[in-house]
């Protein structure tokens, strides 16, 4: 027997993760993610993405029986609306918490498309007005909102470490999954994919992203189980994060300074995760009497209905989190802590003049709110800009980070005087050390690794510390590559 792994995303990059698995006849795929880049870039790659096996193959018509989504982020989850708009109506398998993320989550990613397509054809209707070339070429939105609604109803719950038979699978052909903790974000897992054909069995594990101990919010990820052959994330394969300890430390400090001369916080979070996480530490400094308890406010529509996915699940929490809510404490709420829905409440923070944090998207500075925020900010030198998170090359909170003093917002140059400064303890992905470390129960039974979800030079370095710690065979795949397993 054989299973035939077709890699066509995330592949000697971190976007677009996308694998596709075929064995006794049955076609299975292992995300849909969006691949995120510049539009130009983008618009190609994703209208390919979101496969038929059909497209694949050039053969008549064999269908996509399942696809299996690990967690909710858009690079894993963000083209399923285009797989539902091309006709696919088979299931989605996934957890219950990363069900209720998508949901609002495809919802924005789709209001993005839609938005971003009119935003051109308004610049293209102006230069025709003034008589202009017609500048950018028109876009049409990958997908709409109703196709990710249309998507959202394909969904199906399954309950971690419960063996689950995919559709047009039985026992004796075809695919079983079954699925552990990630510990990446609130409702991630890695996937154990058993494929049965003609009495032989083959385990191939599909790590999602392997998230963390000690994050806030969600709990620990579980051991890797057994399998044959292994498909794992590389986003950081040749880096090792500052210890998480050092967090807590460093926001009080820089909170009280910040309080001290007046100013504002400003800090660009991703609306997923990142801001709950924030949320929650913050609460405890300010029970713990480690900050003072003064105003802050999520103003992001999309992070407050995330929140409300996060207070839901509750089951998703580590025992800290917990503890806040058997003390009779919403860890997402007290009484300084305010979230802003509507454009007129978020305008309204420009007019606070006492100091206050605000915590917007998007995470890069990119787009959204956060713009309006830095924009009005900062150029006062009692203000912080706080960078949470990972900040890709080329946005403007790479900039920020590396100490650019002049930028641009909204075309306008702004001189940067407000402090800058960036905690980046806080990400979800296992480092180098994490990864090799969460591998290593699985690593005796392994015939070969296959490197997912990392830029090349990540990969070559972690491809070497396999190697050398586990004597294991491992391949850095590229898009379009196959592979025959078994
Ligand atoms: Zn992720």
């Amino acid at each position: 027997m054989a299973i035939r792994l077709h890699f066509w995303g995330a592949d000697q990059t971190v976007t677009g993760s996308s694998h596709h698995i075929e064995c006794a006849g049955q076609n299975v795929l292992l995300d849909c993610g969006l691949f995120q880049g510049h539009r130009q870039d983008t618009a190609d790659i994703n209208s390919h993405l979101a496969l038929s096996p059909d497209q694949l193959s050039g053969k008549a018509a064999p269908s996509l029986n399942a696809v299996v989504l690990s967690h909710a982020h858009i690079d894993h989850s963000g083209d399923l609306p285009l797989l539902a708009k091309q006709g696919y109506r088979g299931p989605i398998y996934t957890t219950p918490a990363t069900i209720d993320l998508c949901t609002p989550m495809l919802k924005d990613a789709a209001h993005i498309q839609e938005s971003d397509a009119e935003f051109i054809g308004k610049i293209r209707n102006r230069r025709a007005a003034a008589g202009a070339p017609p500048g950018p070429a028109p876009m049409q939105p990958l997908y709409t909102q109703d196709d990710a609604t249309q998507a959202t109803q394909l969904f199906r719950p399954f309950n971690l470490h419960q063996p689950q038979l995919l559709a047009g699978s039985t026992a004796d052909a075809g695919f079983t999954i079954t699925t552990t903790n990630a510990g990446h974000m609130l409702g991630s897992t890695n996937v154990l994919v058993e494929a049965v054909e003609k009495g032989q069995k083959v385990r191939l594990l599909f790590s999602g992203d392997v998230g963390r101990k000690n994050l806030p919010i969600i709990k620990d990820p579980d051991p890797a189980p057994a399998a044959d052959y292994l498909i794992m994330e590389s986003t950081y394969g040749d880096r090792l994060h500052a210890p998480m300890g050092d967090v807590k430390t460093k926001l009080a400090g820089l909170v009280k300074a910040v309080l001290a001369r007046g100013g504002h916080i400003i800090a660009p979070v991703f609306a997923v995760e990142r801001a709950q996480q924030v949320v929650l530490l913050l609460h405890q400094m300010v029970d713990a009497g480690e900050i003072p308890d003064f105003p802050i406010y999520v103003d992001s529509p999309l992070a407050n209905a995330v929140t409300d996915v996060f207070k839901k699940h509750s089951e998703e929490w580590d025992a800290e989190a917990c503890a806040f809510f058997h003390q009779g404490k919403d860890p997402f709420a007290w009484k300084n802590l305010h979230y802003t829905q509507t454009v007129q409440e978020s305008k309204a923070l420009n007019d606070l003049h006492v100091p206050f944090m605000v915590m917007a998207a998007s995470g890069m500075c990119e787009a959204g709110r956060i713009l309006h925020h830095l924009k009005n900010g900062i150029e006062d030198p009692r203000n912080l800009v706080l960078i949470t998170g990972y900040q890709a090359q080329n946005t403007l909170g790479s900039k920020l980070v590396a100490g650019a003093k002049d930028v641009n917002i909204y075309g306008e140059p702004m001189r940067v005087r407000a402090q800058v400064e960036s905690i980046d303890s806080l990400s979800g992905h296992a480092d180098q050390q994490e990864l090799l470390d969460w591998m290593a129960p699985v690593a005796p039974t392994l015939k070969k690794v296959f490197l997912v979800h990392g830029e090349l030079p990540a990969q070559q370095v972690l491809k070497g510390k396999i190697e050398e710690r586990y004597k294991l065979e491992v391949a850095i795949p590229k898009r379009g590559d196959r592979f025959e397993i078994g």
